[in-house]
């Protein structure tokens, strides 16, 4: 009964896209426990592990991205608390991309810190990634690909092996999940609003959108224009949305991140 009331929910709710917004992120709480998120995640990480994943091992690389994600931390904890956030630094210099699982985890290329122009770009993308988390996207993701029934038979606990096929299926080749339009049009809202309340230009996201989008191809097989298209509909939004709400941080980070590319290996 449960689901069935849940699907008049989905169906019926009226159909402003904050409101529809609002529904699929009940549903997707409702169904997936912030527990079950986390251990989605964990397994994801024990995939990405087995696919010889390789971690970045450089603390002072690791103490830059942590210190940035703890600069975005505040902010997400205000949109949704109770997130335990975890971040990892890929070592691959190749592979321009960064992506978050359920339950909190935030990955970052080396290849992404090295191309990136600022902190700026950086800390835009990685609010990017901690407005997925925030707005239960993988969850609301899983509902739509797999049906309610399936995700609802997961969430009551009939077979929690479905929950490792699941963490499977995310990943695949090593490919993260890649999120629908809207989803992405959402996370990028969230990049902007918390890079601009950390203090850094929220230009940055869109800037880095700007310089993938000029270079088209890039080297690597798993870029993060694969999964978040350049267009340029979404660097006009990002900036529809600093001029509307008055967006006006400034810093940078030009130096700092220099500092750091010095120290990661190519
Ligand atoms: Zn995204």
């Amino acid at each position: 009964m449960r689901f069935a009331a849940l699907i008049a929910v989905v169906v019926f709710s009226s159909c402003t896209a904050m409101q529809r917004r609002q529904t699929e992120q009940v549903v997707a709480s409702t169904l997936i426990t912030d527990s079950q998120e986390t251990e989605l995640g964990f397994q994801v990480h024990e995939e990405l592990k087995k696919e010889n994943t390789k971690f970045l091992e450089n603390p002072d690389v690791g103490f830059y991205v942590g210190g940035l994600v703890n600069k975005l931390k505040p902010f997400a904890d205000q949109d949704r608390p109770g997130v335990n956030w975890q971040y990892f630094v890929i070592d691959d210099p190749k592979t321009v991309n960064a992506f978050a699982t359920p339950g909190g985890r935030i990955y970052v290329y080396t290849g992404l810190l090295l191309e990136a122009e600022n902190e700026a770009e950086i800390v835009g993308v990685l609010g990017h990634e901690l407005g997925h988390v925030v707005a239960r996207h993988s969850a609301r993701q899983l509902v739509a690909a797999k049906g309610l029934e399936t995700v609802g038979a997961m969430a009551l606990g009939k077979d929690p092996a479905d929950v490792a096929i699941l963490a499977a299926g995310l990943i695949g080749k090593g490919s993260i999940m890649a999120y629908g339009r809207d989803m992405e049009l959402e996370s990028d809202h969230y990049g902007a609003k918390y890079a601009n309340a950390a203090g850094y230009a929220p230009q940055g996201l869109a800037s880095f959108f700007e310089k993938l989008k000029a270079k088209g191809e890039l080297p690597g097989f798993m870029t993060f224009l694969s999964t978040h298209p350049a267009n340029t509909e979404r660097i006009e939004k990002i900036n529809a949305q600093i001029a509307s709400e008055g967006l006006q941080s400034k810093e940078l980070g030009v130096a700092s991140l220099k500092a750091i590319q010095a120290k990661i290996p190519r």
